[in-house]
């Protein structure tokens, strides 16, 4: 029977499986690196925490995280997000549901979500070591045996590693469990940034070719915008790499919010290797003809109108001087002198307004890190490594990364849960 169990990182991860441990009989121990428990969970969805969501179904919930989804059926079917859910309300946590099925604290304060975590970990009897960051972990023969943090060694019988990604290494997730791993003789996937924002050129690619250079000016023009409701698509050269529908907004290097974030993850590794193109649709809710019906409608009907007031009608006012440079018409020509060619470069650049893409910003700025603990060596049932025996990885440490919208703490959550009980169930097992 286990009778010790270490787990290190007291992120939402670490704190789950140490009470779902601890509260099924074993003497546990969570070491944290830094002076408080979940720093990094007291950040997420902008201090308020989306901390799971309500699509109920299990087959489309594993989409959110591309390839290695499936890898989460056995924790998401053992402990999911009504589970989730129940647990908060029994730590006295009050949930609300906001667009998109996303669970927030009613409070609108992550804080409370570290809170009722905590909570659990005092029911369960769960003993907290903060300024314990662990070093390297003991193993004999394929079997842990404890870990070395820099206050001591600590013996036990099976270890949880809960260290997280390598993304917001100001919060104490700085990639340590990686090195556990390799040392451990576990492969860690290639690492990457995902949602994360994406930088754009200076300066930015003329559209149409003879434009000219439209450069650092712009973009500065264009930083703060937000763009709803419009569709983002990356291509690398003519071959289309991903699209997403739903709103961004331009930065001073480039553009984020959720819709720019979402496209990150799924262009994280062509975007290493290459520029790319960005082309966004600024109406995709019309078709390339039934826009050049609307603005021949115009024409027709109001034409003495200028080109400047045509575009007031059609794009947020922020915009409108970056799209007249991009389109080269003047904004007091009359939009009934409007050419062919330039109504044609005006849908053109509707439909399809092109920027450059030169890469993303650094992981340390990503929502979430890309790649880990190479899930082959994993067993999903239980979250115990298959090379080494009472050794468990949870969370972000994982190659697992999800889509926004509480897809990554569900996971993290879902992972810690399952490793917790699993280290209780090897106890019974083995004891029997
Ligand atoms: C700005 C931001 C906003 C986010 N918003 C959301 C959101 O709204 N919804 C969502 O689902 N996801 C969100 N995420 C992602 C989510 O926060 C992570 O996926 C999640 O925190 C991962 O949980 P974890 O327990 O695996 O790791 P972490 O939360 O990173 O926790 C790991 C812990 O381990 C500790 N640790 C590391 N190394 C050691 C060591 N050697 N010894 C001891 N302790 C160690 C760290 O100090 C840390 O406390 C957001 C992320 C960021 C950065």
């Amino acid at each position: 029977m286990y009778k010790k169990v270490i787990v290190i990182g007291g992120g939402p991860a670490g704190m789950i499986s140490a009470g779902r441990t601890a509260e099924l009989g074993a003497d546990v121990i969570l070491l944290e690196k830094m002076n408080k428990l979940g720093l990094k969970l007291s950040l997420t969805g902008k201090g308020k925490c989306n901390l799971t969501n309500t699509e109920p179904d299990i087959s489309t919930f594993i989409e959110h995280y591309g390839k290695n989804g499936k890898f989460l059926i056995n924790a998401f079917k053992r402990f999911f997000n009504k589970d989730l859910i129940k647990l908060f309300s029994t730590l006295d946590l009050k949930l609300k549901e906001e667009s998109g099925g996303r669970i927030y604290p009613s409070s609108d304060n992550s804080w409370l979500v570290v809170d009722a975590l905590k909570k659990y970990l005092r029911k369960s009897n769960v003993q907290v070591k903060l300024e314990h960051p662990v070093k390297e972990l003991l193993h004999y023969k394929n079997k842990i045996g404890g870990v070395i943090s820099n206050k001591g060694n600590f013996l036990c019988d099976a270890v949880i590693v809960a260290t997280g990604g390598a993304s917001y290494p100001q919060t104490g997730s700085e990639g340590d469990g990686y090195r556990f791993a390799r040392q451990t003789g576990h492969k860690v996937t290639p690492l990457y940034p995902a949602l994360v924002p994406l930088n754009i050129k200076f300066p930015i690619i003329p559209v149409p070719a003879d434009a000219g250079i439209i450069g650092e000016q712009t973009i500065k023009e264009l930083s703060g915008l937000k763009l709803k409701n419009v569709s983002l698509a990356a291509y690398n050269n003519d071959e289309k790499l991903a699209e997403e529908f739903g709103e961004f907004y331009f930065t001073d290097f480039g553009i984020d919010g959720s819709t720019a974030l979402k496209l990150s993850s799924k262009i994280k590794e062509e975007i290493m290797e290459t520029e790319l193109r960005i082309c966004i649709d600024l109406k995709p809710g019309l078709t390339t003809s039934q826009l050049h019906n609307r603005i021949l409608k115009e024409i027709e009907n109001n034409g003495k109108m200028n080109f400047n007031t045509l575009l007031k009608s059609l794009l947020p006012k922020q915009m409108i001087i970056t799209f007249q440079k991009f389109c080269k018409i003047d904004g007091s020509k009359r939009i009934a002198e409007i050419t062919k060619n330039e109504r044609e470069r005006i849908v053109n650049l509707l439909k399809s307004f092109q920027l450059t893409l030169t890469g993303t910003r650094p992981l340390s700025e990503a929502i979430i890190t890309s790649g880990g603990v190479d899930l082959s060596q994993i067993n999903q049932k239980t979250m115990e490594s298959k090379i080494v025996s009472g050794l468990y990885f949870a969370g972000e440490v994982l190659d697992i990364d999800g889509n926004t919208g509480g897809y990554n703490l569900q996971a993290a959550f879902s992972t810690g849960y399952l490793a917790g009980e699993s280290v209780s169930k090897k106890e019974t097992n083995e004891k029997n």
